[in-house]
């Protein structure tokens, strides 16, 4: 087993593998850079160290992070999600310098992480990828003869895209030459690349991904399908496992071409396969080759701990189970609570939680790094918890949900928590029946009040009163 974890990351995720190292009897260390001081992720491994001022390139450096694993005796280093757990040269360098990365081989990072390379990989292992160019794309003039051939609308996507951005859909021959240079010049800026590609544009898509593990003996199970498709802007908010959309026969079969995608490409550790799901028709998108901001609600539904699992197949181990022992029960909803003001755009807004009371009571996960009194730093993600239930049927699955959503106390910023129990309201989400136009398509949904409610205000006033040291 691993001895000592580094963990290259942040917040809630930093949390979340600090807690398996814990459970699993190995050390863990935790970077951070001065924003995060007071972060939880610092608070709660075995040892924290400083990498500067800068709120960003200290997380951002893959030479001095490998350094300093290597001068604090780590074995092994976890890169979390986003940051840079998709930068193949990092995991390059861990290699090179005998830490073990806990992902698969850099290799397969850099092939699955250009997203024309992944789709050339899935055709020859005869996987079913959307239509569209065969690598990237010269130019603008050859995205047209394309879209004419493959029939609009098309999506125009950058080639080392992620987080939803550098993907524009273009419903004729002007908006595609309009939003051409766009996508290029937004890859360009947020990925360091030029490269873009066309798929068609699925219309109306169920967004299905699954969940897999493959040990380093050449064994790969999948743990079933998550339902992302509640969607803005091509970023999930609320996901869903299993779908509640799937027959039983259209879920094998989705399984397994996640097991033949990693088996084609020699996938080791945690993995996602993300298709694309219209009808009967089923369509690879990418593969993401790390950890999932909604691995929990796997967790919820399998009881399989897969921060666990990625840290037994790092150190070598063989997976504990085959596809026959891994079952799921009932249904796992997760609400990605972002600082954010749903009435505004969506404008992300940081500051002080004045007063946080977290959700509990049958069938209630959360996971955050956040605490009465945290100020929400403007550097990073606006995600600020991971709201998660569990219930045995889809109808108690969205009462709990809608339930633990109001248990919820978070003030000082605002959040996406009372948008959500909107989106719960919905008879479509009742029927679980929808698909990756819900959001865009129900705007209404925004028109909830914000009035507080007397419990509400009651806790606001307590909070002051304490504040002041009595009244
Ligand atoms: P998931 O695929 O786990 O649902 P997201 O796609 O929302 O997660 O990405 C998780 C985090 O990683 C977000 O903060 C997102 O902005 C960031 N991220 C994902 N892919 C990239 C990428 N290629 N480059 C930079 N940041 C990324
Ligand atoms: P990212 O790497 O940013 O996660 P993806 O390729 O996974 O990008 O796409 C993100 C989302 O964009 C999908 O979940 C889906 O809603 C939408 N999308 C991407 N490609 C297509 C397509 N060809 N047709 C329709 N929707 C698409
Ligand atoms: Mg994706």
């Amino acid at each position: 087993m691993l001895k000592k974890l580094l963990i290259a990351n942040r917040g809630e995720i930093a949390l979340r593998i600090v807690r398996a190292c814990a459970e699993m009897g190995v050390r863990s260390v935790a970077i951070y850079t001065e924003p995060d001081r007071y972060g939880l992720h610092v608070k709660r491994a075995d040892e924290a160290y400083s990498l500067g001022e800068d709120p960003l390139s200290g997380y951002l450096d893959p030479q001095r992070i490998v350094n300093l694993a290597l001068e604090t005796g780590c074995d092994s280093i976890h890169p979390g999600y986003g940051f840079l757990s998709e930068n193949a040269e990092f995991a390059r360098l861990c290699e090179q310098a005998g830490i073990i990365f806990v992902g698969p081989k850099s290799t397969v990072i850099d092939r699955m992480g250009d997203k024309t390379a992944a789709r050339d990989s899935m055709r020859a292992a005869g996987v079913p990828i959307t239509p569209g160019s065969e690598g990237n794309l010269k130019d603008v003039e050859e995205a047209i003869k394309l879209a004419e051939e493959i029939g609009y609308p098309v999506m125009i996507k950058a080639t080392s895209g992620g987080g939803g951005r550098g993907i524009r859909r273009c419903d004729s021959e002007d908006e595609l030459r309009q939003q051409y240079p766009r996508v290029i010049s937004e890859a360009t800026k947020a990925f360091g690349s030029a490269d873009v590609f066309m798929e068609k544009c699925i219309v109306n898509p169920k967004h299905i991904e699954v969940q897999v593990l493959a040990d380093s003996h050449g064994n790969v199970v999948h743990l079933y399908e998550r339902d992302c498709s509640i969607q803005r802007r091509n970023q999930k908010l609320i996901e869903i496992a299993p779908s509640p959309q799937l027959t039983p026969e259209q879920r094998d079969y989705v399984g397994n071409l996640a097991v033949k995608a990693a088996e084609a490409v020699g996938y080791e550790n945690a993995g996602t396969v993300e298709f694309l799901f219209t009808g009967n028709e089923v369509y690879f998108m990418e593969m993401n080759t790390r950890v999932q901001v909604e691995h929990t609600i796997t967790e919820q539904i399998t009881g399989v701990d897969i921060v666990r699992e990625q840290l037994r197949i790092a150190s070598g181990l063989a997976l504990s189970y085959s596809q026959q022992d891994i079952s799921y029960r009932g249904f796992a909803l997760q609400f990605r609570v972002n600082a954010e003001d749903p009435k505004n755009d969506f404008l992300p807004s940081f500051g002080r939680i004045s007063h946080y009371y977290a959700p509990g009571g049958p069938g209630v996960r959360v996971d955050t790094a956040i605490y009465t009194g945290y100020d929400i730093p403007p550097y990073f993600d606006s995600m600020c918890l991971k709201l998660v239930v569990w219930a045995l049927t889809w109808e108690e699955v969205i009462a709990r949900g809608k339930r633990a959503l109001e248990d919820m106390r978070l003030q000082g910023v605002k959040t996406t928590a009372h948008y959500y129990e909107q989106i719960l309201n919905h008879p479509d989400m009742v029927k679980g029946e929808f698909n990756t136009s819900f959001v865009p398509s129900h705007p209404e949904l925004l028109q909830y009040s914000e009035k507080k409610n007397p419990k509400e205000v009651a806790l606001a006033l307590a909070a002051a009163i304490a504040a002041h040291g009595g009244l």
